[in-house]
């Protein structure tokens, strides 16, 4: 909703209050969307559903990030990239990573790609140099290695064999963590799959990413949800 104007105050708020939400759902406690747009009207004024139309931008943002999203809360595409930058920046801070932004240009490559008489691009021969600080988190090579070995070279997603083997001869499968390290996750044969690089952008993705999901942790016997 690009004729919203935020305050970094409310964007920062509603973002915390997604977190949180999103947080009880995944721990599986009941959670009341409507009081937490309830708390944000009582400390900025506008409407409840100015707020639930700003929590869907927010899943919107996560999507491109190819982060996880809350059922409930559908992404909604209607902001803008400066919106959707501000937000993502406010996530990454929240959940105290750091990684490559992407959703103002994604939004950008959305938008062109709507318009029906769009010019074909002269691109950049040089394009332009910018550094970026990014945070990473440790992570164990013997998980993604036990992991690997449990798969076999198969994906345990669509359960079809690698599609093709790395330049090093074996089987090129993916990790994937089912509940993303930035969300919390653990680095833990508990927490991650063998994916084929398809199954992989799905579930990061693709609009049916949550049944995807569902159907990984009934079906890999080792997963457990936290
Ligand atoms: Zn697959
Ligand atoms: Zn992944």
């Amino acid at each position: 909703m690009d004729d919203v104007s935020w305050s970094d105050e409310e964007l920062k708020a509603s973002i915390e209050a997604y977190v949180e939400m999103q947080r009880n759902e995944r721990t599986g406690q009941l959670i009341v969307k409507k009081q937490y747009y309830k708390k944000l009207v009582e400390m900025f004024g506008r409407s409840e559903r100015v707020f639930e139309s700003l929590m869907q931008n927010i899943s919107y943002v996560l999507s491109l990030m190819g982060r996880g999203w809350m059922s409930g809360l559908k992404p909604a595409r209607d902001i803008g990239p400066l919106v959707a930058a501000r937000i993502e920046q406010l996530l990454e801070q929240i959940s105290g990573q750091k990684a490559v932004p992407v959703a103002a240009f994604e939004i950008a490559v959305r938008e062109a790609a709507e318009q029906k008489d769009l010019p074909k691009p002269s691109g950049n021969p040089r394009p332009k140099r910018r550094r970026i600080s990014v945070a990473q988190l440790e992570r164990d090579p013997n998980v993604k290695a036990w992991v690997l070995q449990q798969a076999a070279g198969t994906c345990e997603s669509c359960e079809k064999p690698a599609p093709f083997q790395g330049a090093d001869g074996s089987p090129y499968l993916e990790l994937h963590y089912v509940q993303g390290l930035a969300d919390g996750g653990a680095d833990a044969v508990s927490n991650a799959v063998a994916l084929c690089p398809n199954c992989h952008r799905e579930i990061h993705y693709g609009a049916n990413a949550q049944a995807v999901e569902a159907w990984l942790y009934d079906t890999v016997q080792r997963l457990e949800r936290d």
